[in-house]
């Protein structure tokens, strides 16, 4: 299994870091050892001091295939979770500033909390609205309309490069509002058609 990550799909969210738009995706990886089971808690790294959380909706893979074609793409996937992208946001400027890959910084064991998967219809109205709260205040939120690469680009674009296999998650990126997390704090991912429910993401810094 294998998470793909895409970096800069959210205009605001490129603009909040002062990042160019890009003009195709921008793609990282994390391994599986980054992935953390919802509710289980992330203990806070050592090595960083400028933890930052990032929501994001995440794509579960449901067939293998290369090079598919746009009109294809969607058969690729059928359920959606969220999840979110922690990241050392000190530790990924520095490696910016050198030139260097960013994997310290973002595919560190935990970094990829995940919740469980829903069925995509079940949570489409509109694109996918989505939030995240930390300790109950919403800091995210996000639609899917207004990602630059949707969904089904992205699997077209993805496929070139790396075989898809049933079971990888591609993390689609954030929408604007990324922010620092400390020790105690309590995040809550839902998407807004789930409102009235328990929220389906939830993480706790140890
Ligand atoms: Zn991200």
């Amino acid at each position: 299994m294998k998470i793909i990550c895409i970096g800069r799909n959210y205009k605001d969210h490129a603009k909040e870091l002062n990042n160019p738009v890009p003009k195709q995706p921008l793609i990282f990886m994390k391994p599986s050892s980054a992935l953390l089971i919802n509710k289980k808690p992330l203990y806070y790294p050592e090595f960083t001091k400028d933890l930052h959380h990032e929501i994001e909706v995440v794509l579960k893979i449901c067939k293998n295939g290369r090079h598919v074609q746009p009109e294809f793409a969607k058969e690729y996937y059928k359920e959606v979770a969220l999840g979110i992208d922690f990241t050392a946001r000190d530790i990924q400027k520095q490696c910016k500033e050198k030139g260097h890959p960013w994997e310290i910084a973002k595919a560190f064991d935990g970094s990829a909390s995940l919740s469980e998967f829903v069925p995509l219809d079940l949570v489409e109205d509109n694109g996918l609205q989505f939030e995240l709260k930390k300790n109950g205040e919403t800091v995210q939120i996000g639609n899917t309309q207004d990602l630059i690469f949707d969904f089904n680009y992205l699997i077209t674009y993805v496929s070139k490069f790396f075989k898809l296999q049933m079971g990888d998650l591609i993390y689609t990126g954030t929408p604007a509002g990324v922010g620092p997390v400390q020790i105690g704090d309590v995040l809550e991912g839902n998407f807004s058609k789930m409102s009235d429910q328990t929220p389906l993401l939830y993480c706790e810094i140890k």
